[in-house]
């Protein structure tokens, strides 16, 4: 448990943005999370800055230019004059154009970026972001209430200085987005845990998808179903991380820690407390690798800012009371106003140990099957992001942008979209 130097990246404007009357996501979670932080006086226990905006260029390291080019251009009030691209770029219904998209998609990836850079120059140990873990954005759509994908951005940046990143993933949802985009290189490996089955939102992220041609055994996949408490969690997630950290031996981790994995989340359907979240959040910490710590989804306010708040606490070791201090939100809270309220668990556990036993022999039979530790060539260092401002376009190798991805792209679009979305829970469960 050693000190870290830990990095936090906010901007104030970030909670201002509205997806729409109704929606779900709401960024205004992102103001309560940092009013319970700086009163919790985390502020000075780590770094605070006020993140670099990403700009287009940025977002076309991994984005296709003509959706890049979209999103800017398009607006509640223009609208009409893109009607036949909203669908193209599958923006509209659970991806709405709303006031300052473009802003918002900038905030929250300059932060992933900028905090990616700071580890890659040692400036820090830990790099904080929680505005981002967008990890539906595919490089030519939207999806999932995600429109770019700073996780992925971020990674590309760490791949400059870091031979093999680790992304892990706690959302309720499967982290689609980030391994369709590495699902054929060596050099990146996603493990994602996720409520499966049912056509839950989005649909993939069985345990068979493991990894395609030099990126066989690089995806790693925890299908679990409704209901998992801390326990169960606990009782997969540990030994899968050993392993992969065993067998990949990582030097830098993006960790997603989407908060609708939590107990009476308005869409998830897991049953965990936010210390059973967070045990996972201090356990990946303690793996002593630099790690950018980015949000995701959340999406009962008030859980997901206790989530958060408890979890910046456990990254700079710092013990803070269950009674929330005083903010401006303090009536989100009522009645029992503390950080960890008893959690109500709705639902049955439908995780037999049997078959969470059975997950973590399949995930390791597999890892068995990957070198130990491909020493992977370090190429030539590419100047940092925001230096390296010139136009030219370089294929990169480690992001997946073949045909057959664009195929499946679409084929995925067929078998999932008219499904359940993100919002129609009540659908789903049936
Ligand atoms: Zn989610």
């Amino acid at each position: 448990m050693s000190n870290k130097r830990v990095s936090y990246f906010y901007n104030p404007d970030v909670g201002n943005f509205h997806y729409g009357t109704g929606h779900p996501m709401k960024p205004h979670r992102l103001s309560v999370i940092h009013s319970l932080v700086l009163n919790y006086g985390l502020n000075n226990k780590m770094q605070i800055y006020r993140p670099y905006k990403a700009s287009a260029h940025d977002m076309c390291r991994f984005h296709s230019d003509e959706y890049i080019d979209f999103l800017q251009r398009v607006t509640p009030q223009n609208i009409q004059a893109f009607t036949k691209h909203l669908s193209h770029y599958n923006v509209g219904d659970d991806c709405p154009v709303f006031y300052g998209l473009f802003d918002f998609c900038s905030m929250y990836t300059g932060a992933s970026l900028e905090g990616a850079m700071k580890l890659n120059n040692n400036d820090c140990d830990i790099a904080i972001n929680w505005s981002g873990g967008l990890h539906h954005a595919k490089k030519f759509e939207a999806s999932g209430f995600c429109y770019v994908n700073d996780i992925v951005i971020g990674i590309l940046e760490l791949l400059k200085y870091h031979a093999r990143v680790l992304y892990i993933d706690i959302d309720v949802h499967h982290g689609d987005g980030v391994q369709e985009a590495f699902y054929l290189t060596d050099r990146v490996m996603t493990v994602s845990f996720h409520k499966y089955g049912n056509y839950f939102f989005p649909g993939t992220g069985d345990m068979y998808e493991i990894g395609a041609e030099s990126g066989r055994y690089y995806s790693v996949n925890v299908p679990l179903k409704e209901g998992i408490d801390d326990a169960s969690y606990w009782q997969v997630f540990k030994p899968v991380i050993l392993n992969v950290m065993d067998f990949f031996q990582p030097t830098a981790i993006v960790l997603q820690c989407g908060a609708d994995s939590l107990a009476n989340d308005r869409l998830g359907c897991f049953s965990l407390s936010t210390k059973g979240h967070g045990e996972c959040v201090k356990f990946v910490r303690n793996l002593n690798v630099p790690t950018l710590v980015v949000g995701g989804g959340g999406y009962t306010l008030r859980n997901v800012a206790r989530c958060w708040t408890y979890e910046t606490s456990l990254l700079v070791d710092e013990t803070i009371s269950n009674e929330l201090p005083y903010t401006e939100y303090l009536e989100f809270f009522a009645p029992d106003f503390t950080l960890h309220p008893d959690v109500v668990i709705r639902r049955e556990n439908a995780n037999s140990r049997q078959y969470l036993e059975a997950i973590t022999k399949y995930v390791y039979d597999n890892l068995k099957m990957i070198q130990h530790s491909p020493s992977v060539q370090m190429q030539d260092i590419p100047g940092d992001a925001f230096i390296d401002d010139n136009k030219t376009k370089e294929e990169d190798p480690d992001v997946r942008i073949s045909q057959e991805l664009e195929d499946k792209t679409v084929e995925a679009k067929n078998e999932f979209y008219d499904g359940d979305k993100d919002h129609d829970r009540e659908e789903m469960e049936t």
